[in-house]
């Protein structure tokens, strides 16, 4: 997988879907300047086919779908293949980065009931409860293990959605820490 970084900016102000940030990243990539990520060889990666994938945003108080066609690009030394990722997506999550992170805001801020909160974002409470536990693992791998109150956490996700620069700020770092994206669930393969 390679990450790019498309959220160069506060979270809190950007007005597009993910969808046009993915395709105003994918827009400016370019191949010939990728070093493959499992090999690291350079100026050696060549498109290799697209696939579609959705991407739940949530706009106006309404789910809103977009799809986007994910690059893959093959690397011509060792024959891996990548997708390419913007940051504004989670890896293997259907939902937003912006999403995900607007429903923990909520859930943390206590603002409803968890019913009533998994009604206006119409998801399981299951969904919930699994963004919930990667959220708190992902945020104690970053500010080191520390018990703390709900307050805090919503107050980590305001300072996230804050930051000036997000991509540059926060998502790359917190890859270059963990080798994983922020929020994702499943372990990167070294593909
Ligand atoms: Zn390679």
């Amino acid at each position: 997988m390679i990450r790019k970084n498309s959220l160069f900016c506060k979270l809190l102000r950007v007005k597009k879907t993910s969808a046009r940030l993915f395709q105003e990243c994918m827009e400016r990539f370019s191949c010939s300047e990728e070093r493959c990520p499992y090999c690291q060889a350079k100026e050696a990666c060549v498109p290799h086919g697209y696939y579609e994938r959705n991407i739940i945003d949530f706009i106006k108080g309404k789910t809103f779908y977009s799809k986007v066609c994910v690059l893959r690009v093959c690397c011509k030394a060792c024959g891996h293949t990548h997708a390419v990722l913007p940051d504004v997506v989670v890896p293997y999550a259907t939902y937003s980065l912006f999403f995900i992170l607007r429903v923990l805001a909520e859930y943390f801020a206590h603002v409803m009931t968890i019913e009533a909160l998994c009604s206006r974002f119409a998801i399981t409470s299951s969904m919930l409860y699994r963004w919930k536990g990667i959220f708190l693992l992902h945020k104690e791998h970053w500010l080191g293990a520390i018990e703390v109150p709900d307050l805090f956490s919503f107050l980590f996700i305001r300072n996230l959605c804050s930051l000036n620069d997000y991509s540059t700020e926060f998502s790359s770092p917190f890859i270059a820490l963990t080798n994983c994206s922020f929020l994702q669930q499943h372990e990167t393969r070294r593909k």
